[in-house]
């Protein structure tokens, strides 16, 4: 059996490139974004009731890594990079059919000029095609005490600095990104770094909206360097 899917909607999003994107939802719970609905999806009728739902479940495309094919085993980042899970004991992007699963926080629903969600704390790469949306259900679904495998817990989280040239730079942007700062600290908390890599001197650069923002990692001290507009 073969199946064909339409995307139902299309993620409007701040993270413009993968590298940064925390690794599941809710890690960073100040990036905001939006889910556009396409027609024929995009009337009112089909989000009747939903506003009353905190929480939903986004089921969509890895659509950037979707080319790339599948491995059955896959070496999750939580393991640091060398012992290897197979591909349905992970949540890796890689897999066979490229579909993802998100739990995301429903902010509000305009149904002004066709249908947009507006979403928090989604660990969504901009462009993402959606291909279904399905209301949480904490009754059903929340397991507090369920075994977790190896990603038993939340990650451990940097410490982050800023230079006085991103203080200056920040200044700038926030006056259009208002939330910039907590979304940044959020993100490079989160250690964005591929696990091998342990470089003080390196500069990497993450891109959000049309910014670039460079930092250091030297143990586990993240200093935010400067931010660049594009
Ligand atoms: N919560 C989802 C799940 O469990 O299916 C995604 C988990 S996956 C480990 C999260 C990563 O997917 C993000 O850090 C980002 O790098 C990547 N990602 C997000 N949107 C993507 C897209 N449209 N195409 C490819 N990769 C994407």
């Amino acid at each position: 059996m073969n199946f064909s899917f339409t995307p139902i909607g299309v993620i409007h999003s701040p993270y413009k490139e993968k590298f940064g994107i925390p690794r599941q939802p809710s890690l960073a719970p100040s990036a905001r974004m939006t889910l556009e609905l396409l027609a024929p999806y995009n009337h009112a009728d089909t989000v009747r009731g939903l506003a009353d739902f905190s929480h939903l479940w986004l089921q969509f495309v890895f659509h950037e890594t979707a080319a790339r094919g599948w491995r059955p085993l896959v070496r999750p980042p939580r393991l640091g990079g060398n012992d290897k899970v197979g591909v349905f004991a992970s949540r890796a992007t890689h897999r066979p059919n490229p579909l993802g699963l998100s739990l995301v926080e429903l902010i509000g629903i305009d149904t002004g000029n066709g249908v947009i969600l507006e979403l928090a704390g989604a660990d969504l790469l901009d462009g993402t095609p959606v291909l279904d949306i399905k209301p949480y259900i904490p009754f059903v679904e929340s397991r507090p005490q369920a075994r977790a495998g190896f990603i038993d817990g939340p990650p451990p989280r940097l410490s982050v600095c800023w230079s006085e040239k991103a203080l200056a730079d920040l200044a700038i942007h926030r006056i259009r990104h208002p939330e910039l700062a907590t979304l940044v600290e959020e993100i490079l908390a989160q250690d964005p770094r591929p696990a091998y890599q342990d470089d003080p001197l390196r500069i990497y650069g993450v891109r959000l909206y049309q910014l670039d923002i460079r930092f250091r990692i030297a143990g586990d001290i993240v200093t935010t360097l400067e931010i660049n507009a594009l």
